[in-house]
């Protein structure tokens, strides 16, 4: 049966943002109501241990997500196991359709939809995610010190990626599928200058392969893109630098975008193009992406969202 609910504060996504985004907007009276989607706790429920999230030496990723979520609940969030299909900017409340049927009106949404890695799409890839196929260097490369390690991309990503790697492995090597890097020349200088990284040219993946127990890389099969000839490349690490797609499909149509998709806020602050509409996250920054920088555009929107609220 359909239904309709409103609110004063639509949050959607449930990584770290959208959840900092409920325990702040909650203890402003908002009563927020807060649409998890298809992957409640966002990326960080998709990996093993998190070092860097400040307060926990170690913390398992969907640990850390599952006391986020109960942190918004007992501030008062109303947490939503539903997926925004659509979403109407053009007149207020708001209004965002849920796949489960029910309608949520909104006086002012957050956007906290995050940012998917791309991948391969390889079998052997899946296989090994979170056990020596990452797509985060500064979540994981503190796990490859003194190891060989694959770098796939050939954009500013890679390039920053397998320069930063070069502080824990004793090799890095960037497989790229051209022999052209679209980076940005001062990272290229960079990159060239670093004696720990070899570029290989004209090259990608075929296979991922390594051990079942423990699951583990123990390298990757790599295909010249020109001569097909096949050739083994041992590693414990490979690292897929090809690019992340922000999740803006609901907004990517009525907001400004900028850097492939991300969504454009004003400087320093979540306001978007759209008054009442705040985004926070890695939907918003193509730059930092990490779980702390999107908590604190979090909490940056529901306070903006409140001092609107006030002021319409
Ligand atoms: P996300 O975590 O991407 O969450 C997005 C949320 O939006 C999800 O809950 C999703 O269900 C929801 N959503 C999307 N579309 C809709 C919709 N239409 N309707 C409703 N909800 C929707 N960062 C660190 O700081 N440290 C680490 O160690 C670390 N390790 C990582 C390991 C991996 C494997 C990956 C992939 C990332 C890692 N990161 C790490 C990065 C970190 O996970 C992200 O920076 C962070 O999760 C971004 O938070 P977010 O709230 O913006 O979005
Ligand atoms: P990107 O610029 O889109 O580059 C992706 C790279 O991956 C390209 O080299 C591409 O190869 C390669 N690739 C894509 N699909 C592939 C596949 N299936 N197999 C093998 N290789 C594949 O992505 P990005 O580097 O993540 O950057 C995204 C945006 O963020 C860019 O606008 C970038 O400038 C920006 N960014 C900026 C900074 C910075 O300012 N410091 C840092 C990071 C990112 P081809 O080159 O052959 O297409």
């Amino acid at each position: 049966m359909s239904d309709t609910r409103h609110t004063r504060v639509l949050i959607i996504g449930s990584g770290p943002a959208g959840y900092t985004a409920g325990v702040y907007a909650s203890r402003a009276m908002l009563n927020p109501i807060l649409v998890q989607g298809i992957e409640p706790g966002g990326q960080l429920t998709t990996t093993t241990e998190v070092e860097n999230w400040p307060g926990d030496t170690e913390v398992q990723g969907p640990d850390l997500m599952v006391r986020m979520e109960a942190h918004a609940k007992a501030m008062g969030t109303e947490i939503i196991g539903d997926i925004i299909t659509k979403l109407d900017t053009d007149k207020r409340p708001f209004v965002a359709h849920g796949d489960s049927g029910t309608t949520y009106t909104a006086d002012a949404v957050i956007l906290a939809t995050g940012a998917r890695a791309k991948w391969l799409g390889l079998a052997s890839e899946e296989k090994f995610k979170g056990f020596g196929v990452s797509a985060c260097a500064t979540c994981d490369g503190f796990f490859y010190r003194g190891q060989e390690i694959v770098v796939v991309g050939g954009g500013n990503t890679a390039v920053e990626e397998a320069l930063f790697l070069t502080n824990f492995a004793s090799k890095v090597t960037l497989v790229h599928r051209r022999d052209e890097l679209r980076a940005e020349k001062i990272l290229i200088d960079r990159l060239m200058k670093n004696d720990k990284i070899e570029p290989l040219w004209f090259h990608e993946i075929e296979e991922v392969y390594g051990t079942d127990t423990p699951l583990g890389v123990e390298g990757v099969k790599v295909r010249h893109t020109k001569t097909g000839e096949i050739t083994d490349l041992p590693c414990k690490g490979v690292f897929i630098a090809i690019g992340h797609a922000p999740s803006n499909e609901l907004v990517k149509d009525v907001l400004e975008t900028h850097m492939g998709g991300y969504v454009v806020t004003k400087p320093d602050s979540t306001a978007t193009s759209i008054p009442g509409i705040f985004a926070a996250g890695d939907l918003t920054d193509h730059k930092y992406r990490q779980a702390v920088t999107s908590a604190g555009m979090g909490c940056m929107a529901a306070l903006e969202a409140e001092r609107w609220l006030a002021e319409t």
